[in-house]
């Protein structure tokens, strides 16, 4: 295969279920759609740019309220039992199954750890029981890796094992997260329309198509705890969410013990863009040669500059950790 062969043709080739190598051409959309989000929002919100690790600590998660609520997408990571005789039984096991009758677990040792379900869970560990500036709003930009399993649900193009979220978190009193609610809405919109993309927008309440969509500014967007931007193409005619915006409320906020400095409530709410979802989208709607396309686009408009170094002192971190 060609390095700069047409990224359309084969964009994920199976390496497992729910599991994709990319191409080249795939790979470096990837990375170009993540940049510029991740750019757009040090730049414009001087977000705090973070980076995560894959995996997570189970009770994190549990005092995320994760296990109550999403617990079926959930994979533990164990470990090999370190015990010796467990470790060296375990070829045997393997290639014979086990005429005991053992599974697997118990060779492993008991996990600590789960494989990252949701990105945003990640910055409210390191904030329990810190007050957040109550002047203006806490913002975090990172992209890491989520694992989800869907069981039965599983396929090579929207439903992935593992994937990249591009996530924005936002951590603040209710009167900034509403008006930058509406900033995030558009920021949405302006992404599917910079890139061309046959979208739609879900909130929990309404649906709005087509021209009514594009049309739609942060004014007539309900300050609704979802908005979706569902991306319609070849390979999902139906439509697949390419970005979500989530109010959390306190969710997170109250079991971490999260406030404002002046004592009021933190409230949070993340901005997550599916980076294969959305670079497919942005593929299909852009045609086989569309990445120069793209580049040039971003290039345009000056979102893929190095920031990582700019205003590094702006924001002397409160997350930075031993
Ligand atoms: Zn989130």
């Amino acid at each position: 295969m060609s390095p700069r062969g047409s990224y359309t043709d084969r964009i994920g080739t199976r390496t497992g279920r729910g599991l994709n190598l990319y191409s080249h051409d795939f790979s470096v959309l990837c990375d170009l759609l993540d940049r510029f989000i991740g750019n757009y929002f040090q730049r414009a919100y001087r977000a705090q740019r973070i980076a995560v690790p894959s995996m997570i600590r189970a009770e994190d998660v549990d005092r995320a309220g994760y296990f109550d609520t999403a617990r079926q997408h959930i994979s533990f990571v164990s470990p090999f039992d370190p015990h010796p005789a467990v470790y060296d039984e375990f070829p045997k096991f393997w290639s014979q199954r086990d005429p005991a009758g053992r599974g697997i677990a118990d060779f492993l040792s008991a996990p600590e750890e789960v494989l990252t379900p949701a990105m945003c869970l990640h910055c409210f560990p390191v904030l329990a029981s810190a007050a957040v500036s109550s002047e203006a709003p806490t913002i975090m930009t990172f992209s890491g890796r989520c694992f989800r399993d869907e069981k039965g649900n599983l396929n090579q193009v929207e439903r992935l094992r593992e994937f990249t979220v591009r996530e924005n978190l936002f951590i603040g009193s209710e009167k900034d997260l509403e008006r930058l609610h509406g900033e995030l809405a558009d920021f949405t919109i302006a992404v599917a329309a910079l890139f061309g993309l046959d979208f739609r927008l879900e909130t929990a309440t309404d649906i709005f198509f087509g021209e009514q969509a594009s049309q739609r500014t942060a004014s007539q967007m309900l300050w609704d705890s979802k908005f979706e931007l569902v991306a319609l193409h070849d390979d999902a005619p139906d439509g697949v969410a390419v970005a979500s915006l989530n109010q959390h409320h306190s969710h997170f906020t109250r079991p971490f013990e999260i406030s404002l400095d002046d004592g009021t409530p933190a409230l949070s709410m993340c901005l997550g863009f599916g980076i294969e979802r959305l670079a497919r989208a942005v593929a299909a709607a852009a045609g086989g040669h569309g990445l120069e396309l793209i580049q040039s686009h971003l290039d345009r408009i000056g979102i893929l500059d190095g920031v990582d170094s700019e205003l590094k002192s702006t924001h002397h971190s409160s997350l930075e950790q031993e």
